[in-house]
């Protein structure tokens, strides 16, 4: 980018220059041959009413004219003619032509009256004719002509001493347009090199780091939405290695306590109880159950995750399936008396991935449970709009704290961690949730008090767009 803007602006002020220079030069010497053809012409003039004021063409003869021809000529460095309107010449500076004939085009053009003026370049010489009109009352009547011949050496040195001058200028001004294009490609490109450096600085690992906002108002534009990308990849890098800590923190706990119950059995050597050894022989069943469970949270949400992750889309009955749901975790509500309660508005078809959405509702109605009180209740209810459908899962649980809220859909987040754990849960349930609604392009929303109940709502179209 430098270099272009540098050479376009050299290409553009020499451009200029060149432009500038011929036209100055052009003018010039336009000017300059004006100016001597209209002094020659003037002078003719004068010498024609000379001529037409003595009758000269009349007597033939003109001694003081003759001289003040012949001055005129020796002014002008040239050749003057004097012709009859018979086109005979009657003065010649030159050479002795007297009594002879001069007659071309220009002079029949001159003698007719059609021309007033007629000039001729020849060679290094230019040539000027002008009528001469009669004294008399009809001054338009043409009695002659004058020709003159110049030479335009005169005109020629001074047009190559501008042209000099002009080529001294066009040097200086292309020395004075590289100089400039530098500087300016210099201070145009000042920020971009900055930002480029800021860039290199990131792209080389600091991905924490931001680029400065600098230069025009376009520049600091995508500065600042690239710094906006950049946060954005930020968060979800940070994001990224507390899944991944968090994942081994989590799969370590099951790990650590097994490795504790089974060094205590080998430390006390044969003499173990078989009450004892049963015992922790189950506590470490248990902690393997929960390490799978774990892991099928873990393989859930990652399929979940994955955006290629297909969609088995097939027209369901909602309300069945929420029964089918609620029947499976019944016996679950019975351990604690939890009441089931199932409210059905209207029936309700959508198209759905049938697997994924049973996931999220069990998850929701198992929470239910979860985090009640005994003999809570857990109500579930179906309801539809003309494009969505609403499934609500609320209960009397312990609520969820007003500042936790935000947060319960991340993965691995648990409120109370005891409690959970005491449950069986992994942290990844609202999780898995919550992706698998936004796959079928849905919203959950959740509405809690704290000691009252917690009630989730999800919102899904009934007709499935890709
Ligand atoms: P977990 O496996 O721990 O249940 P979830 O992702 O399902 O993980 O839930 C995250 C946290 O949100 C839970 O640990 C719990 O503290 C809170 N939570 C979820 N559902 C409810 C609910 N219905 N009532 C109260 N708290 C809830």
């Amino acid at each position: 980018m430098h270099f272009t803007i540098c050479i376009t602006v050299f290409v553009l002020a020499v451009f200029i220059s060149v432009l500038f220079s011929k036209f100055l030069n052009d003018g010039y010497t336009e000017k300059l041959y004006s100016q001597k053809i209209d002094g020659v012409a003037s002078q003719l003039r004068w010498l024609g009413d000379q001529v037409a004021g003595v009758d000269f063409m009349m007597n033939d003869s003109s001694n003081s004219l003759s001289a003040q021809t012949d001055d005129l000529a020796a002014s002008l460095d040239g050749r003057v003619i004097i012709l009859k309107s018979n086109y005979k010449i009657i003065k010649d500076t030159h050479t002795d032509f007297q009594d002879k004939f001069f007659i071309n085009d220009d002079i029949l053009d001159i003698m007719n009256g059609k021309e007033e003026r007629i000039v001729k370049e020849e060679g290094d010489y230019i040539e000027i004719m002008t009528p001469i009109y009669s004294a008399g009352k009809d001054q338009k009547q043409v009695f002659g002509a004058v020709i003159a011949t110049v030479p335009r050496d005169d005109l020629i040195a001074a047009s190559t001493e501008m042209e000099q001058r002009r080529n001294m200028l066009l040097v200086a001004f292309i020395i004075f347009g590289f100089a400039f294009a530098v500087v300016l490609s210099y201070f145009l490109t000042k920020d971009l090199r900055k930002i480029q450096k800021d860039v290199d600085f990131i792209a080389s690992g600091h991905e924490d780091e931001s680029i400065a906002e600098i230069g025009f108002y376009e520049i600091r534009k995508i500065v600042s939405r690239f710094n906006e990308i950049l946060g954005r990849m930020q968060v979800l890098e940070d994001s990224r290695k507390e899944f991944v800590s968090n994942v081994s923190h989590e799969l370590k706990t099951p790990m650590t306590s097994m490795k504790v119950l089974a060094d205590s059995l080998l430390q006390q050597g044969d003499q173990v109880p078989a009450e004892l050894y049963r015992e922790f022989m189950s506590d470490m069943v248990a902690e393997i159950d929960r390490e799978n469970v774990i892991i099928s949270d873990l393989l859930s949400l990652v399929k979940l995750d994955k955006k290629a992750s297909r969609m088995e889309i097939t027209r369901v009955d909602i309300n069945e399936l929420v029964q089918i749901i609620m029947k499976r975790l019944k016996p679950l509500a019975a351990q604690r008396n939890i009441e089931f309660v199932f409210e059905s508005f209207r029936s309700v078809t959508a198209e759905i991935d049938e697997v994924k959405l049973t996931l999220a509702l069990s998850n929701l109605i198992e929470n239910g449970i979860k985090y009640n009180k005994d003999n809570g209740w857990v109500r579930v209810s179906v309801n539809r709009d003309h494009k969505y459908f609403y499934i609500r899962v609320e209960d009397s649980g312990v609520g969820i704290p007003d500042d936790c809220q935000d947060r319960v859909f991340d993965r691995f987040y648990r409120v109370d961690k005891a409690r959970s754990r005491e449950t069986g849960g992994t942290g990844l349930g609202l999780a898995i949730a919550h992706n698998a609604v936004l796959m079928h392009r849905g919203r959950i929303k959740l509405y809690s008090k704290l000691g009252e109940g917690t009630t989730f709502v999800v919102c899904i179209p009934l007709k499935y767009n890709a």
